[in-house]
């Protein structure tokens, strides 16, 4: 096989190892989408974080607004009955007018449960809250603080029960003094820590959310999920109440509660007016519950396109490796292609008993010897051997080992002509040709002479002939083509004739082709 039947079975250069280099890339590939999906499940995790984060702290703000807004209300209504009050006087219109003017602020504002005013025994003179006019309020916390002439501040008491319904409100009262500073008594408003509860309630936080309103010293005046004790609990430990009270009015902090266990997220705003703030948190589990949804939504996208791009991977491989099996086959079977047209081509060009070259070889051979040596305008010497008195010999011994004493005569012959160019050919029956390229008539003359002793000297016993022994003729031409023969058909005719007066002349000699030699070795011209 050539070169280049060989190489229309290789792979294209660059891909010396195509399964390697495809398994590279596989788990490139799937190390890229692995990777990638990690990094960006990540990135959203902080996304939903921080967007929680977000949504706690804007909630925490609106709520605080509201609850501001609200004491605010309180404030101006208290500071608004306290001025009637002391330029009104303590006569019974100036009380029935006050009286007037809070029950139709209660129930235009809405936000405000009950209005009531004490004088300097605790006894009210004021209540919007018919049922409360009989009590008194000396006992409340808030009372006390005013009697110990605490300011003009408003002041936000811990949640109490109401005396008259029983309900858990948030006071928010102002002291009245004389210009002196006479205590007179205190103006309270209060405020439904239910009605704080359902709002928080109502804000989609889920079941373990959280909303408190507190005081900035750790009183817990509402909570979304409480019960009443909860009122009494202060939170002031709370990292959130630590930040807030070291001048971090607003921000977020994730803790996990020693109650319940969870890890909650809160964002928190104190109010700057009022010493309250407001908490919202919600757990963290619940703003990750969506993330991990779209995790692993990722995950599993990741997943089938990394199983489906080793699934094809694994399939070019196989066809790769197909590939390659067939390629060897077709090498394999190029190769013996190869082998058997060889051993095709010598035995074509072979004779089978003696393995000269065969006539066909010969004529090719002669031809192109002969067209050489035209162009070169050099000698070419050709010879015809005969064996004589071969028809005897295979009377006398048989054919097979007629066939025997031929192939030792070829083996003679064929020692006898060891340049290279020169060949020696089964011409057909007993009859050998021998091609000697570039050779004067003398040489040739003279490696004849060789031949024929040659055959001589195998002293094959021969009965039948007038030698005794297997000997051979031989017709020798010499000449340069074009010039001395037109054709080699014309050489070879020449030849025949100088072998054919061999015969005549007794056999076991060699004559040039118009000159003779003897089997004593002397030259003679061909009659
Ligand atoms: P001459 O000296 O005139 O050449 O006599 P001859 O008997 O050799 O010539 P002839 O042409 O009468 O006979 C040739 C014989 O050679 C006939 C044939 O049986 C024999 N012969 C030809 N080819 C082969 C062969 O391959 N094997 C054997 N054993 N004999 C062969
Ligand atoms: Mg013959
Ligand atoms: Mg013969």
């Amino acid at each position: 096989m050539d070169d280049s039947g060989r190489r229309q079975f290789d792979l294209p250069s660059g891909a010396s190892n195509p399964r390697g280099l495809l398994i590279a890339a596989v788990i490139f590939v799937c190390g890229v989408l692995l990777l990638s999906t990690a990094l960006h499940v990540r990135w959203d995790k902080s996304q939903a974080m921080s967007k929680n984060t977000e949504a706690m702290q804007t909630l925490a703000a609106a709520l605080n607004s509201q609850a501001e807004s609200t004491i605010r209300v309180a404030d101006t209504l208290l500071t608004a009955l306290i001025s009637m009050h002391r330029s009104g006087g303590h006569g019974e219109a100036g009380l029935r007018e006050l009286n007037q003017m809070a029950k139709t602020q209660i129930s235009e504002l809405g936000e405000l449960d009950g209005l009531y005013m004490s004088d300097a025994s605790g006894q009210y003179f004021l209540a919007t809250n018919a049922r409360a006019q009989q009590l008194n309020n000396s006992d409340r916390h808030y009372f006390q603080h005013h009697q110990k002439g605490s300011g003009s501040e408003l002041y936000i008491g811990q949640p109490i029960r109401g005396k008259t319904t029983g309900q858990w409100v948030i006071t928010l009262s102002k002291g009245i003094y004389e210009d002196d500073g006479t205590f007179q008594g205190v103006a309270l408003a209060t405020l439904s820590v239910e009605r704080f509860r359902t709002l928080y309630r109502s804000l989609p936080l889920g079941e373990q959310g959280i909303v408190v309103l507190a005081k900035r010293d750790g009183t817990i005046l509402a909570r979304s999920q409480s019960d009443a004790q909860t009122y009494l609990t202060n939170i002031s430990q709370s990292p959130m109440l630590q930040a807030i009270n070291q001048g971090t009015p607003r921000g977020a902090v994730t803790l996990t509660a020693i109650v319940d266990g969870v890890r909650r997220v809160y964002g928190f705003d104190a109010s700057l007016k009022y010493p309250v703030l407001v908490a919202v948190a919600a757990p963290e589990e619940q703003a990750l519950a969506a993330w991990r949804q779209r995790a692993w939504t990722m995950w599993s996208f990741a997943l089938v396109a990394v199983l489906g791009v080793g699934i094809m991977g694994l399939l070019v491989l196989r066809a790769l490796g197909r590939q390659s099996a067939m390629a060897v086959e077709l090498q394999a079977a190029h190769q013996s292609l190869a082998t058997a047209n060889s051993t095709l081509k010598t035995l074509a060009a072979e004779d089978g008993l003696t393995g000269l070259a065969n006539r066909r070889h010969l004529d090719a051979y002669l031809a192109s010897a002969f067209l050489r040596a035209r162009r070169e305008e050099t000698s070419l010497a050709f010879a015809l051997v005969d064996v004589d008195f071969f028809k005897g010999y295979n009377d006398a011994y048989g054919h097979p080992r007629g066939d025997q004493a031929l192939i030792e005569v070829c083996k003679a012959m064929r020692a006898q002509t060891r340049r290279e160019g020169d060949l020696v050919a089964r011409y057909g029956g007993e009859e050998m040709a021998i091609v000697l390229p570039e050779m004067s008539a003398e040489h040739a003359l003279g490696m004849a002479e060789q031949v024929r002793e040659a055959v001589q000297r195998l002293g094959i016993e021969h009965r039948q002939s007038a030698y005794d022994q297997v000997t051979v003729s031989i017709g020798v031409v010499a000449g340069v083509p074009g010039k001395d023969f037109t054709t080699f058909e014309d050489m070879v005719a020449a030849a025949d004739r100088a072998l054919y007066a061999a015969k005549g002349q007794g056999r076991n000699r060699v004559l040039l082709a118009g000159r003779q030699h003897s089997d004593t070795g002397q030259l003679a011209e061909m009659p």
